[in-house]
C-alpha cells in the first residue's frame, strides 16, 4: 500500500530578520544558549534539490515535478557561505558538514570546500570538515573534495539489497554504484567513514544484520555503519511511531549474531551511541533521536539553503542571515546577532517529545530536512 504523505507549505519564508546588538564585542568562542550549549558544530545545507526521493525524506509525491526548489539566486553564494562560516568559527564552532539534500550536485562544491578548509578554530586548529552524500556522485568527485581539503565523507545507504535499496531511494538506483562511490572515498583518503542506515520498520529492518556483516567482513574495521532511527523531522513523510524500530531492538537484533560492547563516546554531543564487536572487527553506532533524547548537549546549528539559521532540527521559524549579509551588515553586527540569537536559545524538541509534552506550538510546521539537512 503507497505511504499517506502531507502536502507542505512553503515553510521557506517562515524567518525573522535577526535583531543586531547596538555594541557589538569581538566573539570571544564561549558562548553559551539559555540551557548552558555551547556552539560546535554547524551544519549547512548547499542546495534543497535531490536525485533521490527518499520516502522518509523527500516523498516523490510531495516533490514531484511541480514542487518549487529555490531559484539559484536565492541561495548563499560560495563567498557569502564561507563569511558566515568565518564568523561560526569565531564563535567557537570546531566541526562543519556540509549537507542537503544532495550536496554534490552544488556545482564546484569542491570550491566551498577549499575556502572552508582555510578555516582555523578558536584555538588555532583545523576544521572537522566533512559531508553528508548519498554517494552516487562521489566516485566522479572524491579526489577533487579530498584535495580541496576535506577530511571525511558520511554516505547515507539503507540496504544492501538491491531491489530494497532502489525502492528506496524510489528513482531506481542501484546499490552497486553507491558502493563503488564509498570505495572511491576510502581510496581518496576521506576516511574514516561512516555509513548512515535509517532504520524503517517493515521496509528495511530486515537489512540490519547483512549491512553489518558486509562493512564488518569487507572494511576491516575502517568504516563505522550506525543506525538511525525514522525521525519525525519535517511534515510530509507521513511519519508513524510504528514505523520507528527502537535502537535498543536493533542492538538486541544485532548482539545476537555479532556480540558488542559499549564504548565511551569521543566527544560532548556527539549524537551516536558507539558500540564495538567483541571479536574487534570495528564498531557501530546508533542514533536514538526518537527513543533517546539528546538534547541535554545538543550543540549543533543548521544553516538553511538560502542563508536561515535553524537552532533545531525540528525547528519552524529561522533566523535570516542572508538578510543581514545582503543588507550590508558587518561581519561584527553578523557575529553580534548570531551571538543574541544563540545566547536565546531553549530548544529541546527530543526531549520535550519524549516527556509527552508537545513540542511545537499548534499552527507552527516544520522546516524539512532536505531544506536544513541531516
Ligand atoms: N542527501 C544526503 C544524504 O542522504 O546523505 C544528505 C542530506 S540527508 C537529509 C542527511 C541524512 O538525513 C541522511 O543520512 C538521511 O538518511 C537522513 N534522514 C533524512 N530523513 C530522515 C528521517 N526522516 N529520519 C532519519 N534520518 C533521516
Ligand atoms: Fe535526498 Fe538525502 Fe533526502 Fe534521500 S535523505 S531524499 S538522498 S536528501
Ligand atoms: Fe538538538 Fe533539536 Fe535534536 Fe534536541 S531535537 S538534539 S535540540 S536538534
Amino acid at each position: 500500500m503507497a505511504e499517506r504523505t502531507i502536502p507542505i507549505a512553503d515553510m521557506r519564508h517562515v524567518a525573522e530578520v535577526p535583531q543586531v546588538p547596538e555594541r557589538t564585542a569581538p566573539p570571544s568562542g564561549l558562548l553559551a544558549d539559555r540551557l548552558g550549549r555551547p556552539l560546535r558544530d554547524l551544519r549547512i545545507s548547499v542546495t534543497d534539490r535531490c536525485n533521490f526521493r527518499c520516502s522518509y525524506c523527500m516523498p516523490k509525491e510531495v516533490f514531484d515535478g511541480s514542487y518549487q526548489f529555490l531559484p539559484h539566486a536565492s541561495l548563499l553564494t560560495f563567498e557569502e557561505l564561507a563569511r558566515l562560516a568565518r564568523v561560526f568559527v569565531a564563535h567557537g564552532v570546531q566541526k562543519i558538514r556540509l549537507t542537503g539534500g544532495e550536496p554534490l550536485l552544488r556545482k564546484h562544491v569542491e570550491r566551498l570546500v577549499e575556502m572552508l578548509a582555510e578555516l582555523r578554530t578558536v584555538d588555532g586548529r583545523a576544521l572537522d570538515l566533512t559531508l553528508t552524500t548519498n554517494a552516487t556522485l562521489l566516485a566522479k568527485k572524491a579526489r577533487a573534495l579530498k584535495d580541496a581539503g576535506l577530511q571525511r565523507v558520511t554516505v547515507s545507504l539503507d540496504a544492501l539489497d538491491d531491489a530494497v535499496f532502489r525502492r528506496m531511494n524510489d528513482v531506481d538506483f542501484p546499490v552497486a554504484e553507491v558502493l563503488a562511490g564509498l570505495d572511491a572515498a576510502i581510496d581518496a583518503g576521506l576516511g574514516p567513514i561512516k555509513v548512515n542506515m535509517v532504520v524503517k520498520r517493515g521496509t528495511n529492518d530486515h537489512e540490519i544484520v547483512p549491512m553489518a556483516r558486509h562493512f564488518r567482513e569487507h572494511y576491516g574495521g575502517g568504516v563505522v555503519l550506525r543506525f538511525i532511527e525514522f525521525m519525525d523531522v519535517g511534515n510530509s513523510n507521513g511519519w508513524r511511531m510504528d514505523h520507528v524500530l527502537p535502537s535498543a531492538q536493533v542492538l538486541e537484533r544485532l548482539d545476537a549474531v555479532f556480540p558488542l560492547e559499549p564504548l565511551e563516546p569521543t566527544a560532548p554531543g556527539e549524537t551516536a551511541e558507539r558500540w564495538r564487536y567483541r571479536d574487534g572487527r570495528g564498531e557501530i553506532g546508533l542514533i536514538s533521536s526518537v527513543t533517546q533524547a539528546f538534547c541535554r548537549d545538543c550543540n549543533r546549528a543548521r544553516l538553511s539553503t538560502e542563508g536561515k539559521l535553524y537552532l533545531c532540527l525540528f525547528a519552524s521559524r529561522g533566523h535570516d542571515l542572508r538578510a543581514l549579509l545582503r543588507g550590508g551588515a558587518s561581519d561584527e553586527q553578523i557575529a553580534g546577532a548570531i551571538g543574541l540569537i544563540w545566547a536565546d536559545r531553549d530548544d529541546r524538541y527530543s526531549e520535550l517529545r519524549g516527556s509527552g509534552q508537545a513540542p511545537v506550538a499548534s499552527g507552527e510546521r516544520k522546516v524539512e530536512m532536505h531544506y536544513i539537512g541531516g
